[in-house]
């Protein structure tokens, strides 16, 4: 699979407005794979995770997020972790969970709409910046517009679309969002509005322009800068030794229990669902490093 997917950071409208556009096509598809996700569940993830992205390229060197949204509904919590590298990771509580009405895939009954989002960000300070608001209405577009808007106080659009083949390959997905600066005027907003219906259809947008810049044309014609250009992949920074470290915190009987009655033991990463085996001398050791 060769990636196609990036993300473009630009201003627009004479600076007053930042932008961020990313098709994450291919991470999509990684994931659907990695947890065998069915449709709408690919399409729910695909989407969290192009928002992960975009908000992963407003954060400065080496900080991270997670973005964990719960409504309730059938697929469970949804989980993206992403960094300001381009690097994105996540998966769902239940991923055998497929709903289309007659626009398509129905995200709505699939994540539910009776729950909150909680956007956790490591800004390498002392703790952890924790954000939450209520679900508003399951569409994750319209979720994370009213986020940005109330838990950052920046007056955003945003729009994210995914499709999905009958085989449960993603065709398509991405995403991108508006953000007024402080030094936006009136008219800025006017103009936004007035390329809305445009906008909405992401899922378009991205099968007709395969180069990202294009759509950027389409919206604001000559009037934006690209400021950076990034290559976007689903990536997960567990290791054997990672989650050995995770054993080791395991009450003592519990590990005895494991090397007795299984003669060692499995780890899998609920983000990529990699497995690890760990063998009873493994187990052994960590034992008699506790004494
Ligand atoms: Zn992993």
């Amino acid at each position: 699979m060769d990636n196609n997917d990036y993300l473009i950071k630009a201003l627009a409208l004479n600076e007053r407005v930042r932008v961020y556009i990313v098709r994450n096509t291919d991470v999509a598809n990684t994931a659907r794979i990695k947890h065998d996700l069915w449709p709408s569940a690919a399409s729910v993830l695909g989407k969290t995770m192009a928002i992960g992205l975009m908000m992963g390229a407003m954060l400065k060197g080496d900080e991270a997020l997670t973005i964990k949204i719960d409504g309730n509904g059938p697929i469970g919590t949804v989980v993206v972790d992403a960094n300001d590298l381009g690097e994105v990771r996540g998966y769902t509580e239940r991923s055998h969970v497929n709903f289309t009405n007659k626009f398509g895939l129905d995200d709505v009954s699939t994540l539910g709409y009776n729950g909150y989002i909680d956007v956790i960000k490591d800004l390498h300070l002392k703790d952890l910046f924790t954000s939450t608001i209520p679900l508003q209405t399951g569409d994750l577009a319209k979720d994370f517009t009213y986020y940005f808007t109330v838990s950052e106080q920046t007056p955003s659009v945003c729009s994210l679309g995914a499709k999905v083949d009958t085989d449960n390959k993603v065709l398509v997905c991405g995403g991108l969002i508006i953000q007024l600066l402080p030094n936006a005027i009136e008219d800025d907003i006017v103009y936004i509005e007035s390329k809305l219906d445009l906008l909405k259809n992401m899922s378009k947008l991205l099968l007709d322009y395969k180069d990202l810049e294009d759509i950027l044309k389409l919206v604001f014609d000559k009037d934006y800068i690209v400021l950076q250009k990034q290559d976007v992949c689903f990536k997960c920074n567990c290791s054997k030794e990672h989650f050995l470290e995770g054993l080791a915190t395991l009450p003592k009987k519990d590990i005895e229990e494991m090397i007795e009655k299984d003669g060692g033991a499995e780890v899998v990463c609920h983000y990529c669902a990699n497995r690890y085996n760990y063998t009873k001398e493994e187990l052994e050791g960590l034992l008699k490093r506790r004494q």
